[in-house]
């Protein structure tokens, strides 16, 4: 790594080993969490979740616990309870 290097002739001895164990250290930890967010942001922006809970809520029906209607979405169409457990 050229940075490294160029610490090394600019630092002292400890400083620029010191400095370049750093970014080595430093660099794939930055790398990673770049990553990590980046696949976060990907989960938490998806305009297809709604669900929350489940995390997929397509595919997912609900059966109401009112009128025992089966539907798929936040509230039951027929009488318009939300009072609903999933069904697999
Ligand atoms: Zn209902």
């Amino acid at each position: 790594m050229a940075v490294s290097i160029g610490l090394q002739m600019i630092l002292p001895w400890p400083f620029g080993l010191m400095a370049a164990l750093a970014i080595f250290i430093v660099f794939p930890l930055f790398l990673r969490n770049r990553a990590l967010k980046r696949m976060g942001g990907g989960f938490g922006g998806d305009p297809g979740g709604g669900g929350g809970f489940f995390g997929q809520s397509q595919g997912v029906k609900y059966i109401c616990l009112t009128c025992n209607n089966r539907y798929k979405g936040g509230a039951c169409p027929r009488c318009g309870s939300k009072m609903k457990r999933a069904d697999f």
